[in-house]
């Protein structure tokens, strides 16, 4: 298989939720530079928090309308 996978992708996840120290970011960071394999993934993930916020909103909205019909 030629896909080109990182291990590192991993703590992509910490990253975005800003859950990485400082010194672990500054390394993941330099790492992105030089892996296209984790920036792809990054750029994945970084659109999640935004996805779901927006599912969650829209569900909300649809357990909301119960209440204004009397
Ligand atoms: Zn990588």
């Amino acid at each position: 298989m030629g896909r080109l996978t990182c291990p590192r992708t991993i703590s992509l996840g910490a990253y975005v939720l800003g859950a990485l120290e400082n010194g672990e970011r500054a390394e993941l960071e330099s790492h992105l530079e030089v892996c296209p394999s984790c920036r792809l993934e990054l750029d994945r993930l970084a659109s999640l928090p935004d996805l779901l916020s927006r599912l969650s909103a829209d569900e909300a909205e649809r357990l909301g309308p119960g209440r204004s019909a009397h």
